[in-house]
């Protein structure tokens, strides 16, 4: 799989039945269809309504796939979840993916699968924990986090929680404008009160202005990190393959 031509995967995609399924040429129970995804009643379900969600492009792996795919398949297994919960009296789904073949991976086109779930249904997807030594423990970590600071830079866990918190007092801000408009009103009086005092009203906006400036720039460079870090490379795939 190393050094994969574009004309070589043109190959793989007319050989590859789940492409044929995508693209309709290989007939199937499609219950969804968008420009980006199919979701399709897998013919040997692991309990009926087992859903297959298949991209249209050939992916091999979800770390492959650019990250507006990766967030729509998400948000179509949201969907397709609430349609199957309601739709076949469930208790619950299990949504997975197998990336390789050392998770199960036997098709060499990514796909989610979302299998109904009912109480005792038997469905054998279950994971037995494991004892782990301490030593075993910090190695693990400290492997990750290297590797999470070469892949992700310095969006670590912690900035990440900061950004978030920008984003919620943006959005509380938003949802209380009322407030705000109350406050600029009572600022308003201060200042009618005493001229002097105008000042607070001033910094609040001053501060305002900043944040989004802030917020601005966050944004721009998540963009261009994101440009940088798209999609895994052919051999990257190939090793979780296994090719
Ligand atoms: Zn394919």
């Amino acid at each position: 799989m190393e050094g994969i031509t574009p004309e070589q995967l043109a190959q793989i995609q007319q050989q590859c039945i789940f492409c044929q399924i995508a693209s309709g040429k290989v007939a199937s129970k499609k219950i969804y269809e968008d420009e980006k995804v199919v979701a399709v009643l897998d013919i040997n379900p692991a309990n009926p309504g087992h859903l297959l969600v298949i991209t249209k492009k050939h992916y091999f792996v979800m770390p492959q796939m650019p990250d507006d795919e990766v967030e729509h398949v998400g948000k179509i297994a949201k969907q397709l979840s609430q349609v199957l919960l309601k739709a076949l009296k469930l208790e619950g789904t299990t949504v997975f993916i197998a990336n390789g073949v050392a998770a199960g991976q036997k098709a060499q086109h990514f796909m989610m699968h979302i299998i109904p779930r009912k109480e005792g249904d038997e469905v054998g997807i279950q994971v037995q924990p494991k004892q782990i030594s301490e030593t075993d423990y910090d190695k693990i970590y400290q492997a990750l986090s290297q590797g999470i600071k070469k892949n992700l830079g310095d969006i670590t866990g912690l900035e990440k929680k900061s950004e978030e918190k920008t984003e919620e007092k943006e959005s509380k801000e938003k949802i209380s404008e009322e407030e705000t408009e109350e406050k600029e009103i009572e600022d308003a009086e201060i200042v009618k009160e005493d001229a002097e005092e105008s000042k607070p009203k001033i910094v609040i906006d001053e501060r305002k202005k900043k944040e989004k400036k802030k917020t601005e720039k966050k944004e721009k460079e998540k963009k261009k990190k994101n440009k940088d870090k798209e999609g895994a490379s052919l051999d990257d795939i190939a090793k979780v393959l296994g090719a």
